[in-house]
């Protein structure tokens, strides 16, 4: 399970910017996740509950954002919203086309107790 390893990762940076700031644990946690990125919500929720127990998180509030997609088509140059990974382009339906949001994975802001 991917998830597991994502969560896992976010945990080591949430936890060494606690320990950088002297804290105890952390409060509030706030993560960005693309709609486009390969994280499946469901299996998040689960790796991140396994995960965050006996961490410097186990008590710590989580929001996720989860951030639309956008792509652009490479044959006509078109920006649009995308929901899926290969959605086609609206004004050409070309299945051609770059992710240029929607992929990030990333810790926005934490919140501490120290
Ligand atoms: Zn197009």
């Amino acid at each position: 399970m991917h998830e597991l390893s994502i969560v896992l990762n976010i945990i080591d940076i949430a936890e060494s910017e606690a320990v950088k700031a002297g804290a105890v644990a952390v409060k509030r946690i706030e993560l960005d996740i693309g709609k486009l990125s390969t994280v499946e919500p469901m299996a998040f929720d689960f790796a991140w509950k396994q995960a965050v127990r006996s961490t410097m998180l186990e008590h710590a509030e989580r929001v996720t954002n989860y951030v639309s997609g956008k792509g652009r088509c490479t044959e006509c140059g078109t920006v649009f919203g995308m929901n899926e990974l290969y959605d086609p382009c609206p004004a050409c339906g070309s299945f051609l086309s770059e992710v240029i949001e929607g992929r990030e994975l990333q810790v926005k802001s934490i919140n501490i107790d120290s």
